[in-house]
């Protein structure tokens, strides 16, 4: 189900309802992932200009043809910086003022645009269109669900080549090429395959060393599919584990089941991340879980809401996010376990197929 035109007309009545709150007669978007939202162009240099009866989509040649395929509203091609071109347009359209993504201009980009549009008052703003973001739509979130479901096909796929000589960045190119096989666009961050105490690093980078026999190996991996952003994190014991590090797996898949069973409408995001926490500290490793519970996902790999400690915002029908609690052991290695849900009315679904359970490979 693509999104199609009337829901982007939608999202950009929205974001027009928000002028008001920030005294503005337009808005300037820079943010690519904020351009694509709104208005479905993909390409890699784009900027929208919505005021009250325009959008505007600015961008250079290159994607001339594909801009107008894409999008609804209207396109002007500039041979020179975009940006430039998108001032001119302020001027012509006699906007007073102009509100735009003050976390996500450029400071050159800022500069240039202050001096072009100087009688215009600039309103700088943070996170508005992120915020409309949060809630997906049934279109939306069956594009996730899509590449949640390819996410957790290449993961299959490629451990079934698995061989307890390969490397990490073996394992990891293995991969990244039955996730394109199966039709993603790119995986939606650098995978992560980190064995024995590498996988006590919560971001590490595949090496070239042999993936080590009776220990941890924790894999979190996302695709691309439709612009839409999957995220899956599974440990995995290699070989024969010993009891400690089998007791960490244990008390990480608990507090991730008692997270995503304490997810609905109208709960905090802290206090799902509470939940997780209470597990942990049941088995005296909640000092090893040293990022937050999860993060939303959608068009980018870490959207908003935030699942951590101190974020009073509620939960959502229609929010996508991830639950990965996870524990690391310095010189001994890590356990993280993430799956992406979906709020829903009554609960949650959560969209990742992949088992949970500790599994031998
Ligand atoms: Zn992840
Ligand atoms: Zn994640």
């Amino acid at each position: 189900m693509p999104v199609d035109s009337t829901e982007f007309q939608e999202r950009i009545g929205k974001l027009r309802e928000t002028l008001h709150l920030y005294r503005a007669q337009s808005w300037l978007v820079t943010a690519l992932p904020n351009v694509r939202y709104l208005s479905g162009f993909t390409g890699s240099n784009g900027i929208l200009l919505v005021s009250a009866d325009r959008a505007i989509l600015f961008t250079d040649p290159r994607y001339q043809t594909q801009a107008s395929l894409e999008c609804d509203c209207d396109v002007k091609v500039a041979k020179g910086p975009i940006l430039a071109e998108a001032a001119k347009w302020v001027r012509r359209l006699r906007l007073k003022s102009v509100a735009f993504e003050q976390n996500r201009i450029g400071y050159e980009d800022y500069v240039r645009l202050k001096e072009t549009v100087e009688a215009v008052r600039l309103k700088p703003v943070s996170g508005a269109i992120e915020h409309l973001r949060m809630i997906k739509s049934p279109a939306e979130i069956a594009t996730i669900q899509a590449s949640v479901q390819l996410n957790s096909a290449a993961l299959e796929q490629a451990l079934k080549h698995f061989k307890p000589t390969m490397t990490e960045v073996d394992l990891a190119a293995e991969i990244d090429y039955r996730m394109r096989r199966l039709g993603a666009d790119s995986s939606a961050f650098d995978t992560i395959v980190a064995s024995g105490p590498r996988s006590a690093l919560p971001h590490a980078r595949p090496t070239d060393h042999p993936i080590r026999q009776d220990e941890l190996l924790l894999i979190d991996m996302g695709a691309n599919v439709a612009g839409y952003a999957s995220d899956m994190t599974r440990t995995f014991a290699v070989g024969k584990l010993d009891a400690k590090k089998k007791r960490m797996h244990r008390a990480v898949l608990e507090s991730q089941l008692a997270a995503v069973h304490a997810v609905r409408p109208g709960v905090t995001c802290a206090s799902v991340d509470a939940s997780a926490r209470r597990v942990l500290r049941g088995f005296g490793m909640d000092k090893l879980f040293i990022h937050s519970t999860g993060h939303g996902l959608g068009l980018e790999i870490h959207e908003r809401p935030r699942i951590g400690r101190k974020e009073a915002l509620k939960l959502e029908t229609g929010m996508v996010i991830t639950i990965e609690p996870g524990v690391y052991q310095e010189n001994l290695g890590g356990v993280r376990i993430e799956d992406t849900v979906v709020v829903t009315s009554s609960g949650c679904q959560v969209l990742t197929p992949t088992g949970k359970e500790l599994v031998v490979v």
